[in-house]
């Protein structure tokens, strides 16, 4: 077997992995790196099927390159097969907006639709000699691990998460004699989810109990639902606005992929959808917002922020990574952010709850255990080196972007 990344290899995002199993060669994801501008991955590559883990921009955005020609068939998840579409049209829509350079179009996306094949976890699928299964990852809702089984075998992780959180449940390891994980919090753990949950539930009723407004900046997808499930049963109002919204529509209309679709329904139904420009000017009642971006450049959530800016009473509460260069970034390091073209030093308490969707350290090394693989390829993080001294009873390797290597 030959292993080839074409991305984030030793890198947070732009993941591309391209797998060489007796001559037919299959590729996990086509991502990458949501800067300013973008990071691309190296350039498409002859291949005989495409596989998504999820729907992050770090993990498709660049996969419409490989439908400008003949396409290759791909699959994913229901799930992430939703989701993947509004994803790729908003990042077309951002290119175009800060005036990047166009790798691809909408109709690029759509030719990709035409060779998308779906399936549910544990369905297994045949492509010639090969057995291919998705699992769970419990990252976020469709997220997949890809297993790929003939004379050998091989699984590939994409994001993972093994706890289970207000939506999803855990992904659970698997046996597996050669394993492909990412390990974005290599050297690092995360305070327990529940704790966060609970410290920012208190911290928000005491804003609102005093008067204040809380703005939590979301990413579309994961995390505004999370948020949704974490919060709805508060005794205050609660709106949701920006392309989370649609995320949150699909996850509703897709079955199958959330740890309680009913509980899930409830919450929903418990806050405020913001639609248009109108229901956005009378917020008044309102005491939560949770709105995209959630790295604060572009969407309603800055224009919420801008409305509170010189409130000491009201709070803006981060939950997710912040990528270099980014407003919510330089909310977190300065305490300023660019609104409008001006830099403001809002006046709003800003903290910051880690609800982090990748596995922590200690649970990476767990997870590798319980696969009892020989071989574990560490991939999808820049501090990998910190958990190899973990990992002294495996053969560990720590590849780079467009060196090949062998698996013996
Ligand atoms: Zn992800
Ligand atoms: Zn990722």
């Amino acid at each position: 077997m030959k292993i080839k990344f074409l991305g984030g290899a030793e890198e947070v995002g732009r993941l591309g992995i391209i797998i060489d199993m007796e001559g037919k060669k299959y590729q996990i994801d086509y991502g990458v790196i949501p800067e300013k501008p973008p990071l691309f991955p190296m350039p498409p590559e002859e291949i005989d099927g495409l596989f998504i883990t999820h729907s992050h921009l770090d993990h498709i955005g660049a996969m419409p390159m490989y439908f400008q020609d003949e396409g290759v068939d791909v699959f994913a998840t229901e799930m992430t097969a939703n989701t993947t579409r509004p994803m790729l049209n908003d990042s077309i829509k951002v290119t175009s907006l800060e005036g990047y350079v166009e790798r691809f179009n909408r109709e690029d996306v759509e030719s990709m639709y035409t060779m998308m094949n779906m399936l549910r976890y544990g369905e297994k699928i045949s492509l010639d000699d090969t057995v291919i299964t998705p699992y769970s990852a419990g990252h976020i809702p469709g997220s997949t691990m890809w297993k790929f089984e003939n004379s050998d075998e091989i699984m590939i992780t994409g994001d993972l998460y093994t706890r289970d959180s207000k939506l999803l449940s855990g992904a659970k390891p698997r046996k597996t004699r050669n394993l492909i994980i990412e390990s974005t919090y290599a050297g690092k753990n995360h305070e327990e989810r529940e704790e966060v949950r609970k410290r920012l539930r208190d911290r928000i009723s005491e804003v609102v109990e005093h008067g204040g407004k809380v703005v939590l900046p979301s990413f579309a997808m994961g995390r505004m639902q999370e948020l949704i499930m974490s919060l709805y049963d508060l005794p205050y109002k609660i709106a949701t606005d920006g392309m989370g919204n649609l995320i949150t529509s699909i996850y509703l209309n897709t079955p199958g992929y959330l740890r309680s679709e009913k509980e899930f329904r409830k919450a929903v139904a418990r806050v405020k959808e913001v639609r248009g420009r109108k229901m956005r000017e009378h917020m008044e009642d309102v005491d939560i917002i949770i709105s995209t971006s959630g790295m604060l450049d572009g969407g309603p959530a800055l224009g919420y922020i801008e409305k509170y800016v010189h409130d000491p009473k009201s709070a803006i509460f981060m939950t997710g990574y912040q990528v270099e260069g980014t407003n919510g970034r330089n909310l977190m390091e300065k305490g300023t952010l660019n609104i409008s073209g001006a830099e403001v030093k809002p006046d709003m308490q800003v903290e910051f709850f880690d609800m982090s969707a990748h596995a922590g350290h200690d649970d990476l090394v767990q997870f590798i255990r319980d696969c009892q693989p020989e071989n574990v390829i560490l991939c999808h993080g820049d501090q990998r080196e910190a958990i190899v001294d973990d990992l002294a009873n495996y053969n560990v390797i720590l590849p780079f972007n467009g060196k090949e290597f062998k698996i013996e």
